[in-house]
């Protein structure tokens, strides 16, 4: 397709004529749009983004300040964690699932208690989110990626906020979200929202409750939100970075036990990049998701419904997929016998006179030189020889011993020769060895036999 010099490609989706959309959406558009250059030591002073810095390293300055003048009450640590679920709900359940992945449909009562619990992490609006986060899946690991892996752990966990975003994230739509009120109103009263969420309730609680307005401010609010951020943030680095790819290894989303426990479940991140349309992060029932039990409840009780859920067939075959890679690994760097079609066809005559110079014995229509094994026969070495030049195929098969697995594997090893005429045709059970009637063939090897054999 012929390209534009210069096309530019709007945030909004809606804008983007779809035929100058080309089939390398992403290497086109890196190529086409201007970037701001990297980050050196340098020009990094400039290059910081203040309003986020500020939003994520002045809280934790207080904090040293406030820990080291303020003792803690059981009260307020008792509140600082329950109130913690708060924001971490309204973010997970609602920004990421809800918003961001339209996994299920929210009461509007539900959508303003998430948004209003959503704002209390301090992580953006909704709508900057959520669009961000579908940039993410979108564009995952490439420079279209807002927080992309391959930049590494810092620039994956915080590093992109804390400066000027290179580039614009890739386009996704988000007409839905520009196009619901409650997103709407979320946004606009943003700033009071946070405030209100994040600093006067757990503040205001302690003080009027049990009167420690101190640890309210230090704890339930500065600590809480601290933890909620970096925990969200791990989502993006560490669980990126660590752990199992159980569903798909194309891209660098990853399962860990580590990565559930910091996010509050939102640590299978392997399933959720391949299944993001599935309510669920933790799919088993036993996998800690807080998230997952809240929407469930709160479908219960009539405030969520269409939960939406990837069938358990297509969730196993991707699993299945990757367990057969890896099998397949395995299977590739052990010794296999020679592939019939490479070797060579002798007729009896010829046997007879080769096996008169080494040991040679023919089973199931395959001509074995057991020279080096003779001696290591375990049923002893006069079995053999009294079979050398001669078919042994009954014999090997139960006729004078019922020969295990493994002695089947070993014998096919040694094959050197075939009989003319004497193998049967197909895969008769005695030519192909036990270890090789499981073996993991790729899609396209297969297609390359079939035509082999319709040659031969
Ligand atoms: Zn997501
Ligand atoms: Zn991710």
């Amino acid at each position: 397709m012929d390209l534009p010099s210069k096309t530019i490609y709007f945030e909004d989706s809606e804008r983007i004529v779809a035929e100058s959309v080309p089939d390398n959406f992403v290497s086109y558009t890196l190529k086409h749009q201007e970037e701001l250059p990297p980050i050196t030591w340098d020009n990094w002073y400039k290059e910081i983004h203040w309003l986020h810095t500020s939003i994520l390293l002045i809280p934790p300055v207080l904090l040293i300040i406030g820990l080291l003048r303020t003792p803690l009450q059981w009260n307020t640590a008792m509140w600082t964690v329950a109130y913690g679920y708060v924001p971490a709900f309204g973010v997970s359940a609602g920004y990421h699932r809800l918003w961001a992945h339209r996994t299920y449909k929210a009461s509007k009562t539900l959508e303003y208690i998430l948004a209003v619990c959503g704002a209390g992490a301090v992580e953006g609006s909704i709508a900057w989110w959520a669009r961000g986060h579908r940039a993410h899946h979108r564009y995952t690991d490439t420079d279209l990626d807002p927080y992309n892996a391959h930049k590494g752990f810092f620039y994956s966990h915080i590093g992109w906020m804390l400066f000027k975003p290179r580039r614009r994230p890739g386009p996704a739509d988000v007409s839905d979200l520009r196009n619901n009120p409650v997103v709407k109103w979320q946004h606009r009263y943003y700033i009071p929202l946070a405030l209100t969420v994040a600093i006067v309730i757990p503040t205001a609680v302690a003080g009027y409750g049990w009167g420690d307005w101190q640890g309210g401010f230090v704890f339930a609010s500065l600590l809480r939100m601290i933890f909620v951020h970096h925990s969200t943030f791990c989502i993006n680095s560490v669980c990126h970075w660590l752990g199992d790819r159980p569903y798909d290894d194309k891209l660098t989303p990853r399962d860990s036990i580590l990565g559930v426990i910091v996010t509050l479940g939102e640590g299978y991140h392997n399933f959720h990049h391949q299944f993001p349309m599935d309510y669920r992060n933790g799919h088993k029932w036993y996998h800690y998701d807080p998230a997952k039990w809240f929407i469930w409840t709160c479908e219960k009780v009539g405030l969520a419904s269409n939960l939406k859920t990837f069938s358990d067939n297509e969730v196993q075959k991707a699993e299945l997929t990757v367990q057969l890679k890896h099998l397949r690994q395995r299977q590739e760097v052990l010794a296999w016998p020679v592939e019939q079609h490479e070797l060579p066809v002798i007729t009896w005559e010829d046997y007879q006179t080769q096996a008169e110079s080494r040991a040679l014995v023919c089973i199931a229509g395959h001509i074995h030189d057991v020279s080096e094994f003779v001696n290591d026969h375990p049923g002893g070495p006069l079995l053999i020889r009294r079979n050398i030049g001669k078919d042994a195929t009954a014999a090997f098969f139960g006729g004078v011993y019922d020969h295990s697995n493994a002695a089947h594997n070993l014998l096919s090893m040694k094959r050197v020769a075939i009989l003319l005429g004497g193998v049967p045709r197909g895969v008769d059970e005695k030519v192909v060895p036990p270890g090789q009637h499981f073996k993991v063939v790729r899609y396209d090897e297969l297609v390359a036999n079939s035509e082999w054999s319709e040659m031969s």
